[in-house]
């Protein structure tokens, strides 16, 4: 045990990516390390959304870098883990945030939306989580971040390939979780609720009613905002939380356990 109970929370000297760390819940995750003492690498595909967010990292005070990735191609998602360890000297967490969505009914996807979506939010994942797996096992552990969705425990009609590939980021979790527990490698997930970012404003625009029903069913009474997913960003990518692995961590202002 360290001497004071939140020392365990610090993450001086440590080094994390965080992928689509340039807007949205991956911004408001790489806040939070940082200002944890994080140095953070964020990484995306649009280079202005990129240098305006180590902007905004660096002037918290940390040492932010970024990365331009397009994660849907294998390659440039294997290069992104290691111009991060490169560049930052070393490699301790990973945050597997970017992610898109396609709305539609299921019949009406083509084969190609169907791949975007889940390669954009699923493999990219696991081939980024493979890429760290080299650099935290030869430092002797490190954590693995996973962002889920509420459509990794529900359905909804439009959600057809991204419910696929959220339900399937919670069982990558675990099955990683399993595998690198011996390496001292904790994987874990968190689901947001309906957050506000880009992402679900489009989702407003595209779903009428949404924004009203997400307010009447969260029995917090609002959307989440990015800053919202920073505590538990810290939380489990700190040694606090090096006995908690495999889990799916709700953050949702109660939206998930709203019985009626
Ligand atoms: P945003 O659209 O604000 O952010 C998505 C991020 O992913 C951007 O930084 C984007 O960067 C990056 N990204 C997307 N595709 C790629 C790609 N092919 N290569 C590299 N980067 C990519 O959305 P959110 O912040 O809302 O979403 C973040 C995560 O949280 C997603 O996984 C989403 O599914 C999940 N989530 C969001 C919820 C919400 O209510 N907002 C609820 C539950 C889960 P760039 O554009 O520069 O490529």
């Amino acid at each position: 045990m360290d001497d004071h109970p939140t020392e365990s929370f610090h993450l001086t000297g440590k080094a994390a990516l965080i992928t689509g760390g340039n807007g949205g819940i991956g911004l408001g995750m790489a806040e939070g390390l940082a200002l944890a003492g994080a140095a953070v690498a964020v990484a995306g595909r649009d280079a202005d959304k990129n240098a305006a967010a180590v902007a905004k990292l660096t002037k918290l005070g940390a040492r932010a870098i970024s990365i331009s990735a397009d994660l849907t191609n294998e390659q440039s998602c294997r290069a992104m883990v290691g111009q991060a360890a490169h560049q930052l000297g070393r490699l301790d967490i990973l945050v597997n945030n970017a992610g898109i969505n396609v709305r539609k009914a299921p019949q009406d996807y083509s084969l190609e939306e169907w791949h975007r979506v889940l390669d954009s939010n699923l493999t990219s994942a696991f081939v980024a989580s493979q890429a760290a797996y080299v650099h935290m096992r030869e430092a002797g552990g490190g954590k693995i971040l996973n962002v889920g969705s509420m459509m990794s425990i529900f359905g909804a009609s439009f959600v057809a390939p991204y419910g696929a590939s959220k339900g399937g980021i919670v069982q990558l979790t675990r099955a990683l979780a399993c595998a690198w527990a011996k390496d001292n490698i904790q994987v874990n997930a968190v689901l947001p609720g309906w957050i506000d970012t880009a992402l679900t404003r489009r989702a407003r625009g595209e779903v009428a009613g949404l924004h009203e029903r997400v307010v009447a069913r969260t029995p917090a009474g609002r959307w989440g905002t990015p800053e919202d997913m920073a505590g538990i960003a810290v939380f489990l990518c700190s040694a606090a939380a090096n006995f908690i692995t495999g889990t799916a961590i709700p953050v949702d202002g109660g939206y998930s356990v709203q019985g009626v």
